[in-house]
């Protein structure tokens, strides 16, 4: 198949493209490198020793995207590309609902003019209502975000399933990740935020760096076994690896089918941090700090649904992710810059 990768740049776009090319597929990536950088692209192709096209531009374009869909005969479309900041998307709502929804519907548009009728869509588990029992199933409740960027995912499923709707050809998965984590096993391609990583494993890898002074874990007196926050870690290969799973799945299926993408466990940041400590021989300095605003106590998905429908279940160990996140950082302290 040709593929069509929107943020193919980003962290979980060029895992993704990686798992294409190997598995025979051709990419055509699409990224406008507000969050990314063309090296991320130069590893995919160092790593997998294969080409891949890129274009550089915004979502926003839809002159770009149909010239694209001319240029390629797509058969089918990875939508990655958004801003992603929780926090970030609280101070600036314009601009995440503008780049989030704007880019998903101007794809839309332009997939409807070029005739290409499969798409997968990247979501989150931030969709579901913070009020539903765990583990959260495919049917939890969801809405009620906490924040502006939950919200541009919970409007972009819904576009992307009412475009499904409007036509018996179209074929959709919309796919909630858990938390993606990890690196290539390689060590050239991984996770690189720019200024301070809100998220906790690349926290953990730049302290352990010497690039922070330590890691503040959010609170310690949640209604958990140790204290402390309780999240699904996925590593970013399975993570991957499940798009091509719903390639194929959406296939032979019209409307819109959604999934899971997580483990079905629930891992703490104190077991997280003692992991990274055991497999990596280090030591993460850390303090404890406040809990932080908006925070759930545990979250993690029931990853059923996705195994016996989709076939595929993520098998990499909490300590395969520690492995490979320390791997990535050690090999490229600065990320991609030299
Ligand atoms: P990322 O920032 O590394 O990748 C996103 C890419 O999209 C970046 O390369 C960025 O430059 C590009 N981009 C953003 N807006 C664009 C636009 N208008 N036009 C062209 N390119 C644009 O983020 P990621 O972690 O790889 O996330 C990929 C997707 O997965 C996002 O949709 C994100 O919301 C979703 N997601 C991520 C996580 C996570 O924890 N990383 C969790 C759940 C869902
Ligand atoms: N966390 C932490 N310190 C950090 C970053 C995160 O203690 O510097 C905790 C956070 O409170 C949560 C877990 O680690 O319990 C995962 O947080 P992350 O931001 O990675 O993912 P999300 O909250 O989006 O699930």
């Amino acid at each position: 198949m040709k593929v069509l990768v929107t943020g193919g740049a980003g962290y979980i776009g060029s895992h993704t493209c990686v798992e294409l090319l190997e598995a025979g597929h051709s990419v055509v990536a699409v990224d406008n490198l507000c969050n990314s950088g063309k090296k991320s692209l130069d590893r995919v192709r160092e790593i997998t020793g294969k080409e891949l096209d890129f274009y550089e531009g915004d979502l926003r374009d839809e002159g770009l995207l149909e010239r694209i869909f001319r240029q390629h005969k797509i058969d089918c479309v990875i939508h990655f590309a958004a801003l992603k900041a929780v926090g970030e998307s609280v101070k600036k709502p314009l601009e995440y609902y503008g780049n989030n929804i704007g880019a998903t519907l101007s794809l839309c548009r332009a997939m409807d003019k070029a005739g290409v009728r499969k798409l997968v869509f990247s979501s989150s588990a931030t969709v579901y209502s913070a009020d539903n029992r765990m583990p959260l199933s495919e049917n939890a409740k969801t809405g009620d975000c906490t924040n502006p960027y939950g919200w541009s995912k919970y409007i972009c499923e819904r576009i992307v399933s009412d475009f499904a709707a409007s036509d018996n050809s179209r074929r959709v998965a919309v796919l909630r990740y858990f938390n993606p984590v990890g690196a290539h096993p390689s060590g050239k391609l991984g996770e690189d935020p720019k200024g301070v990583p809100n998220n906790l494993m690349p926290y953990i890898t730049q302290t352990v760096l010497g690039r922070r002074e330590c890691l503040n874990i959010f609170g310690d007196d949640y209604p958990t076994p140790d204290g402390t926050g309780v999240r699904d870690y996925i590593h970013i290969v399975d993570l991957a690896r499940g798009h091509l799973s719903a390639l194929e799945y959406i296939d032979g299926r019209p409307g819109v089918s959604v999934f899971n993408l997580g483990t079905g466990k629930g891992v703490s940041v104190r077991e997280m941090v003692a992991a990274f400590e055991k497999v990596n021989g280090v030591t993460v300095p850390c303090r404890i700090a406040p809990r932080r605003a908006g925070d759930l106590a545990v979250c993690y998905a029931d990853a059923e649904k996705s195994a016996k429908e989709l076939g595929w279940s993520a098998f990499r160990t909490i300590e395969d992710m520690c492995r490979d996140s320390w791997n990535w950082q050690k090999n490229n302290p600065n990320g991609f810059e030299e």
